[in-house]
């Protein structure tokens, strides 16, 4: 028998490590279970971090071959050092684990290195050795949705973390799955030089975002020279030493047909990561899609296990995680912490990207309350013009009579940050008015979501 703690996190992404960061503040003695070498799980590992650094990288080397010229600038000889490329991306990914690890020194949090399973309520065995502790948090996150038929070896067919890794720009990638990781990892080598092929078994790209937002982005996408096919399924992959033959086939029936490509990236979903934890034996319920049920205070049916983050329902997103990470630690120091699901924001980190919140369009046709639509579109943005960034515009929706946002959707530049302002405004339950009527700075691109604020009640001033 080992040390005894309050409370033993199992899992050190965002979800895990922000909890016992939170857990130690308040006083509770915790510690962290990683089996990896290093700290901040996915995110900083194989997930955001890395894939920003590359989606940054190459958006300088596509601005510098191609957008540069417009302002006048002229760059001859842009040449791709592909190996500093992605040694810097894994400083950026070395300075944010080794961060985390100094937090936890900061706040007296034990990593308990190793891989964690729950032994028993109470009990949480690392690696051979047991350690007690009065509250399991599971945060074990997610991994990538293997394809029958398509065998990832991570060289020809990668997921994600292959896609990451790339010491060569592929003559042509073929991702499967037009979500968010194959959108964001297709752009990065599209900027470098790959011709990219998107097959999307859907009849759209990014299902579950606003359906005007999605077509929009499908189109800016296909101007940037990414081909799609959708209403399309691969049947099986074949690699050889001459790359991967694909074959696949309509969805609606038709006659199957091959596709070639270098590297073929399988992101198709991912799905939560409980294997060796130990809970069909520790009697923790699961759901059909295997993600562990919680309640509201995120306890799972055995008392003093908790679940957060992926390995959960809702949005498989890293602030999302970290919001229940907090929130769990305030609850299990006697707090009452929460997460509001109506106001979490997603973004994709294309350019330009796209950023969301609240409700869609789609979904209030279906469910909803009535609502108004304003838009605007960054070509009437005077900064938007001067970036030489018009692709785009804001979609406010509003509830019709009490004018309180319901959601806002944005495809165009910097709408990761642009959202932020809507995400604050729902969150307080702030009306379009409300919005509308906040001075904000001008020349900026976030003129656009006062003005969209003005067009719900038909009074925009620069359309
Ligand atoms: P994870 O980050 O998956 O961490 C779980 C940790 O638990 C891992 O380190 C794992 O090694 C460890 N673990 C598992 N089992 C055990 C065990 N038994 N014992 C010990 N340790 C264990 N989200 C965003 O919000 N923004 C983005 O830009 C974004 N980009 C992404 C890009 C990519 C390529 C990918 C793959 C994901 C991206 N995501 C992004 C999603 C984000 O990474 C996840 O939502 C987030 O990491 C989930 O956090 P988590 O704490 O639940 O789990
Ligand atoms: P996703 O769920 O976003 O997209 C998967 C896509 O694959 C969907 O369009 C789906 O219709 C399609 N698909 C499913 N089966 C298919 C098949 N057999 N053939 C062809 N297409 C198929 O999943 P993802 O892109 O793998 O990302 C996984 C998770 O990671 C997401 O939940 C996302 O939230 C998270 N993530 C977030 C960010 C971000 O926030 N910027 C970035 C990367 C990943």
């Amino acid at each position: 028998m080992s040390d005894s703690f309050d409370v033993i996190v199992i899992g050190s992404g965002p979800g895990g490590y922000v909890c016992a960061i939170r857990a130690a503040q308040l006083g509770l003695k915790t510690a962290c279970v990683e089996k990896r070498a290093t700290l901040g799980g996915t995110c900083l590992n194989i997930g955001c971090i890395p894939s920003k650094a590359l989606l940054q990288s190459s958006e300088a080397f596509d601005k510098a071959s191609h957008a540069l010229k417009d302002h006048g600038v002229l760059v001859e000889g842009v040449k791709l050092d592909l190996a500093r490329m992605q040694a810097r991306k894994q400083e950026v990914v070395t300075a944010n684990t080794r961060g985390v690890e100094f937090l936890f020194r900061k706040n007296k949090i034990t990593w308990l290195k190793g891989t964690g399973r729950i032994a028993a309520p109470g009990k949480v065995d690392v690696d051979g050795q047991i350690h007690e502790t009065k509250a399991i948090v599971i945060a074990t996150g997610s991994d990538s949705v293997p394809l029958p038929g398509v065998t990832v070896d991570e060289r020809q067919i990668v997921t994600s973390t292959g896609a990451l890794e790339l010491d060569k720009v592929p003559g042509h990638l073929v991702v499967i799955g037009a979500g968010v990781i194959g959108l964001e990892l297709g752009s990065v080598w599209r900027r470098l030089g790959a011709e990219v092929t998107v097959v999307e078994f859907l009849d759209r790209i990014v299902p579950g975002m606003d359906t005007e937002v999605a077509t929009a982005f499908q189109r800016i996408l296909a101007k940037q020279g990414i081909k799609f096919r959708l209403g399309t399924k691969v049947t099986s992959a074949a690699a050889g030493a001459d790359g991967v033959v694909l074959t696949m086939e309509p969805v609606t029936g038709g006659n199957a047909e091959t596709l070639k490509a270098d590297i073929v990236l399988v992101a198709i979903g991912r799905r939560p990561y409980t294997d060796g934890l130990g809970l069909a034996e520790a009697g923790v319920a699961l759901d059909e899609r295997k993600r562990v049920i919680v309640d509201q205070h995120y306890a799972t049916n055995v008392p003093g296990i908790y679940a957060i983050g992926d390995v959960i329902a809702g949005p498989m997103l890293a602030h999302k995680a970290e919001d229940e990470g907090v929130a769990v630690a305030e609850i299990l120091a006697g707090q009452a912490g929460h997460v509001n699901y109506d106001a979490i924001p997603g973004v994709v980190y294309t350019w330009p990207e796209v950023a969301t919140v609240g409700k869609t369009e789609d979904e209030l046709k279906l469910g909803g309350p009535a609502y108004t639509v304003g838009k605007f579109p960054f070509t009437a943005n005077g900064r938007a013009r001067a970036m030489g960034d018009t692709d785009g515009f804001v979609k406010v929706l509003a509830e019709k009579g009490t004018d309180r946002l319901l959601g806002a959707h944005i495809v165009g530049p910097d709408a990761g940050a642009l959202i932020a302002e809507v995400v604050t405004a729902i969150e307080f339950g702030a009306s379009a008015e409300d919005v509308a009527r906040v001075c904000h700075a001008h020349p900026t691109l976030s003129e656009a979501v006062k003005e969209a604020a003005l067009a719900a009640d038909g009074r925009a001033i620069h359309i």
